[in-house]
């Protein structure tokens, strides 16, 4: 079998979080069985049939696979129905990339690069909004952190982060990181002193939310920087703190406020639209204080120097649910070759 060569893709181009990725597994002996014995095809027939087989997106994405699809960890997996090994499973690649100015560029350059013969690379395009985005987002984030281990809250704020401001190199900013504090002097943006991060208050109660929301499912109210928070403690602390008041999110009602913030997270990460803002915002600021941000990239990084960015705001009385595309790339070049070989198996 010539399945063993690599053939990953090069997402680099691609700003973090903005490409998920999925892997199913598809029994093939299970898929032969519907298609010969269910709707009675010959074998010949059936080849050429499952051959063009498409899955649809909710088939390869879904936390719930059904047969003839399943998900596995193992090394050597089995069908889940029908116990068929290795040989007779092929694996689909998905990828899922968000539509926004970010990405067009790369996401137009990567399927140029493609092979096109048999279909090898499926493209299927499919309307979303930032708050389905959002909450996939929120999905993936919350299973790639190992809960157990409190180095998790800085993670997350770090890919946080990273979604919200694509273009600093935030893992460079978080390295050999000790914390992350509330900046008591910003106004906006971020500051490295020393193992400290400090964030302006708007960016660590959005820190403090996002945590919120990854770890509530798995325990009793939700974990974060400010310890165990009920949702009533946390709407508390960010109206204190002025964030409320900020996104102008007047409701006192828990549900709705709630409801105002997912919006508002789900929003800000409409990166295509909010990027022209942000870079007209930033050459506004470099015109009048703007050496102090070329020096602190200039200085070296191991320097005392405190390092300085900024991350512009949304405009607080937009709180909508915005339309994104999301594009799925679907790699059907695994699932070719295995049936390709089973039926050379199968008609032997
Ligand atoms: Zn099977």
């Amino acid at each position: 079998m010539t399945t063993t060569k690599k053939r990953e893709l090069d997402l680099s181009e691609f700003p973090p979080g903005t490409v998920t990725e999925y892997t199913t597994l598809v029994c093939l002996a299970c898929i032969f069985d519907i298609f010969t014995k269910q709707l009675g095809l010959a074998p010949r027939t059936a080849f050429s049939e499952v051959k063009r087989h498409a899955p649809t997106i909710e088939e390869l994405t879904s936390r719930s696979a059904t047969r003839p699809y399943f998900d596995s960890d193992e090394k050597n997996p089995h069908c889940p129905y029908c116990g068929s090994a290795k040989r007779w499973l092929a694996r689909f690649d998905t990828y899922c990339i968000e539509g926004s100015k970010t990405t067009d560029a790369a996401r137009r350059t990567l399927l140029r690069k493609l092979p096109k013969a048999d279909d090898q690379f499926l493209v299927i395009e499919k309307k979303s909004d930032s708050r389905a985005v959002f909450f996939d987002w929120l999905d993936t984030l919350g299973g790639s952190l190992d809960m157990d281990d409190d180095s998790w809250l800085r993670d997350a704020t770090r890919m946080y982060l990273e979604r919200r401001e694509r273009t600093t190199n935030w893992n460079e900013v978080f390295e050999e990181l000790r914390a992350v504090r509330r900046s008591s002097r910003l106004t906006e943006g971020w500051e490295r002193d020393g193992a400290r991060l400090f964030l302006a208050p708007q960016l660590y109660s959005e820190a403090i939310l996002i945590q919120y929301l990854v770890s509530r499912s798995h325990t009793h109210g939700g974990l974060t920087l400010e310890g165990r928070l009920t949702l009533m403690d946390l709407i508390r602390r960010l109206r204190y703190g002025g964030y409320l008041d900020q996104l102008g999110i007047t409701e006192r009602e828990p549900g709705e406020v709630f409801e105002k913030l997912i919006d508002h997270l789900a929003s800000t990460h409409e990166w295509g639209r909010s990027s022209d803002r942000a870079s007209s915002v930033k050459k506004k600021v470099s015109t009048g204080s703007g050496s102090d941000r070329v020096a602190a990239k200039k200085s070296s990084k191991k320097s005392s120097k405190p390092r300085k960015g900024k991350v512009s705001l949304p405009e607080p009385e937009v709180i909508v649910t915005e339309p994104v595309k999301l594009h799925y790339l679907v790699d059907r070049r695994d699932f070719l070759d295995k049936v390709k070989s089973v039926y050379a198996s199968y008609a032997s």
